[in-house]
């Protein structure tokens, strides 16, 4: 058994790849190519919103939005502790400083309660510039947005939707990649919505924002790509990705309703032995990781072992642990709640060919 299957995938989805690979190599156009704009037109409907722009991955993205955002030296950009590292990278890439917030324990999403006070507290001190916010949606489910949009608004901070594991979620019907001043996604294989490689995309319905992500991500580009108006990157989707990306949309919407059938399973079965995932009324999740929480996971876990069920720990290091951020000098009595899952949590095996 497999964590994450996407031979199954790629199996069901064959011919409908090859074909689409084989129309890329016909025309050759491997940059840039038609399918790069299909895809971002179908992202945008998909999700309902004015512009995708996609990019070469989803690190990228949150980096693109940093540069975009004009994030530098001095700024504080708060975001959650328990998160993939790339969340809190991009910041410090930029020169600004992280500011750690801990988890809400139900749903492992940043608690709007300590970001509140964390603003508040960078503002008493007066050393940093409160900026922006970045949230997650960790493990699938969307953030918090109807808080998070209250609190950016009331500290008057851009909000940043990371949606790299959300892609798919829903809050009352309005989708992940919706939410805030601008969302990112990735399409690395293992996310709900994968390509073969490396690749990304960002969302906005800001039209000078969309204008300036796709100048930055072609080095800084004006009418073209030897016209440089500012200092960017090269961060391109390749058209084979998209090509590839834009069947596995097509199926996508099927294989949610799989995933969904899945974590219900899940639920049902394991409810009596541990803290099933929690999802809030309204939400719907992408169910990018099905998370248990244990008081003896390495028990537990040796016990799927032994049954040849793979498990995995997402994350068994939050970023006020990492190594990379010893700098800035955080303990866990800081961040009791996202330290406990940290210690805890651990993830079974979910696709939607399980
Ligand atoms: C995977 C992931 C990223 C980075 O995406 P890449 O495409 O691997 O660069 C960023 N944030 C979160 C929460 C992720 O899970």
């Amino acid at each position: 058994m497999q964590f994450i299957d996407l031979s199954a995938q790629y199996q069901h989805l064959k011919q409908r790849i090859d074909k689409r690979i084989q129309a890329v190599l016909d025309h050759g156009h491997y940059i840039m190519g038609p399918e790069v704009d299909e895809l971002e037109q179908k992202l945008a409907e998909y999700v309902g919103v004015k512009h995708c722009i996609s990019c070469a991955n989803g690190t990228d993205a949150l980096q693109l939005a940093m540069m975009v955002l004009d994030i530098k030296p001095g700024d504080a950009v708060f975001c959650p502790t328990f998160t993939f590292f790339a969340t809190a990278e991009v910041i410090a890439y930029a020169g600004a400083t992280p500011v750690f917030v801990d988890s809400d324990a139900r749903t492992f999403n940043i608690c709007p309660q300590d970001l509140e006070r964390r603003i508040q507290t960078v503002i008493a001190q007066g050393k940093l510039t409160p900026r922006a916010i970045i949230a997650v949606d960790l493990f699938g489910l969307p953030a918090n947005y109807p808080e998070l949009e209250q609190l950016a608004t009331k500290y008057n901070l851009k909000l940043i939707e990371d949606a790299a594991q959300g892609f798919g979620g829903e809050i009352n019907g309005k989708r992940a990649g919706s939410f805030g001043d601008i969302a990112t996604t990735s399409f690395f294989p293992a996310k709900p919505l994968g390509c073969y490689g490396d690749g990304g995309a960002i969302f906005t319905n800001n039209d000078d924002y969309a204008a300036l992500f796709r100048s930055y991500r072609v080095h800084g580009k004006g009418k073209d790509k030897y016209d440089n108006v500012r200092i960017g990157i090269n961060s391109r989707l390749d058209t084979i990705q998209a090509a590839i990306l834009l069947e596995k949309l097509a199926e996508f919407p099927t294989e949610l309703i799989a995933r969904n059938n899945a974590a219900a399973h899940y639920n049902e079965t394991l409810s009596g032995s541990y803290i099933t995932p929690y999802v809030p009324q309204g939400y719907v999740s992408s169910w990018a990781q099905y998370t248990l929480i244990s008081e003896n996971r390495d028990a537990e876990m040796a016990k799927y072992k032994e049954k040849g069920i793979p498990t995995m720990i997402y994350y068994g290091t939050c970023m006020h642990q990492q190594t990379a951020f010893k700098y800035l000098g955080h303990s866990d009595e800081e961040y009791p709640t996202a330290s406990k899952l940290a210690n805890s949590v651990f993830s079974l095996p979910m696709h939607p060919y399980l």
